[in-house]
C-alpha cells in the first residue's frame, strides 16, 4: 500500500499511557489532522511518525516498508512546530537553506531551491532578509519552506498556528491547504482546533483518551458521530437518555421516537440519543407524521443568522438552531413541537 500504516501503535510514559493500540491507514497525499483536547495523546502519536518517540509496541510503516526502528534523521520528515524553530541569527535564505547545506548541495543547487521555495510560500526575493523582520504569517511561510526543502515524503505539523491572531490563522489554513494539493503531499496536522481540521482535512482521526475515536471525513464524523466523546467534542449535540426498545425505536421520556437504523441494538438497555441542534425543527402546532416531543420554551438567543431556542423537554434541556425565515416568533414560556427526523437521530454507544 502506498501511504503510511500504523498498526497497533502504543506508547506509555511510566503508568501513563499516552497512546493507546492506535491503527490507521494514511493514503499518500492525503491531508489528515490528528483532532482532540489537550493530552489526548495526538503529540505522542505524530513524534513516534517522525521518528522522535519510539513505539512501545506496534509498527509503523511508510509505503510497504517497516520504519519503526528508522531514526528521525534518515526518515526526513518536514516538520513544523508551534513555536516554529527557525534560526534567528541565520537569514530566510539561510534558515529555508539549512537542511540542504547538511546534505552537501553546492551554493548553485541551494539557491535554485531556496528561490523555488520561497516563491512556493509567496515570499519570492526575500531570502536575504532577518527573520527578526518579518512578520508571523511570514515565519510560518518560512517555516513551511524549511520544511520542504528536501522533499519530505510525509509533512508534519503540530499547532503550527495557535500563535496567529484569528484572521492571520484562516489565510495560513487557506494558503497551506492550497501548497499542498498543489505538491500532493501527504500531511498530517495536529490541532485542538475543530474548526481548523473541519475546514482543512481530507480526513480526520479524533482523539481521546490515546485512543482514535473515530477516523474518517469531516461531514462524515459530524453528521454520523460514533459515540458521546466524538459527538460532544465536534459541534454541538443533544444527547438525550432513552431506552433502547428495537433496532430503531427508543423511549425518550413519555415519548416514542423512531432512530436510524442501529446494528446491533442492545434492547432494553439505556442508551444516548444524538440531534444536532440544525436538525430539529420547531413549530407550534403539534403537525402530523410522529416522532416530536413537546417542550416548553426556556430561554431564546437570537444571533441575527441564526435563533438558538433552549427548551425543557421531560425535565431535560434541548437546544434547537432555527433559521431566521423558519422562526415561529415565539417567546419564553411557551410550549413549542419538535419535530426529530429519524435519520438524524443516532443512538451511541457508551
Ligand atoms: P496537547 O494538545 O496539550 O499538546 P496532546 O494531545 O498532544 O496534548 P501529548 O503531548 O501527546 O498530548 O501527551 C499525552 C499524554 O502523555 C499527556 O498526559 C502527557 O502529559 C504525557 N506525556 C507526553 N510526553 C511525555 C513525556 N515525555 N514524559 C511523560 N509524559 C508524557
Amino acid at each position: 500500500m502506498f501511504g503510511l500504516e500504523i498498526s497497533r501503535v502504543t506508547k506509555t510514559f511510566g503508568a501513563h499511557t499516552a497512546v493507546d493500540d492506535v491503527s490507521m491507514s494514511i493514503p499518500q497525499g492525503e491531508f489528515v489532522c490528528f483532532l482532540g483536547p489537550s493530552g489526548c495523546g495526538k503529540t505522542t502519536l505524530m513524534r513516534m511518525i517522525a521518528g522522535l518517540e519510539s513505539p512501545g509496541e506496534g509498527a509503523i510503516s511508510l509505503n510497504g516498508r517497516d520504519i519503526t526502528r528508522q531514526p528521525a534523521n534518515v526518515r526526513k520528515f518536514g516538520m513544523v512546530f508551534q513555536s516554529l524553530a527557525l534560526f534567528p541569527h541565520l537569514s530566510v535564505g539561510e534558515n529555508v537553506a539549512f537542511s540542504l547545506r547538511l546534505q552537501g548541495r553546492d551554493a548553485r543547487q541551494r539557491k535554485a531551491r531556496v528561490d523555488e521555495l520561497l516563491t512556493l510560500v509567496r515570499l519570492p526575493g526575500m531570502e536575504n532578509r532577518a527573520v527578526s523582520q518579518l512578520s508571523g504569517g511570514q515565519r510560518q511561510r518560512v517555516a513551511i519552506a524549511r520544511a520542504l526543502a528536501q522533499e519530505p515524503p510525509i509533512f508534519l505539523l503540530d499547532e503550527p498556528f495557535s500563535a496567529l491572531d484569528a484572521k492571520l490563522r484562516e489565510e495560513m489554513q487557506i494558503e497551506l491547504r492550497l501548497l499542498q494539493k498543489r505538491l500532493q503531499i501527504t500531511t498530517i496536522l495536529v490541532t485542538h482546533d475543530q474548526r481548523e481540521a473541519m475546514s482543512m482535512a481530507d480526513s480526520i482521526a479524533v482523539m481521546g483518551d490515546g485512543k482514535i475515536q473515530q477516523y474518517g471525513s469531516p461531514l462524515s464524523i459530524y453528521r454520523a458521530p460514533s459515540n458521546r466523546f466524538v459527538a460532544n467534542f465536534i459541534g454541538l449535540s443533544n444527547l438525550l437518555p432513552v431506552e433502547v426498545l428495537d433496532h430503531e425505536t427508543v423511549r425518550f421520556g413519555a415519548n416514542i421516537l423512531k432512530v436510524a437504523p442501529m446494528i446491533q441494538p442492545a434492547v432494553a438497555s439505556q442508551a444516548t440519543l444524538s440531534i444536532r441542534p440544525e436538525d430539529i425543527q420547531l413549530t407550534a402546532a403539534n403537525g402530523e407524521g410522529g416522532n416530536t416531543v413537546s417542550g416548553r420554551i426556556t430561554f431564546i438567543r437570537d444571533m441575527g443568522s441564526s435563533v438558538e431556542v433552549h427548551l425543557d423537554c421531560d425535565g431535560r434541556d434541548v437546544l434547537s438552531v432555527v433559521q431566521p425565515r423558519d422562526w415561529m416568533g415565539a417567546g419564553t414560556g411557551d410550549i413549542a413541537h419538535l419535530r426529530l427526523p429519524q435519520n438524524q437521530c443516532r443512538v451511541l454507544a457508551a
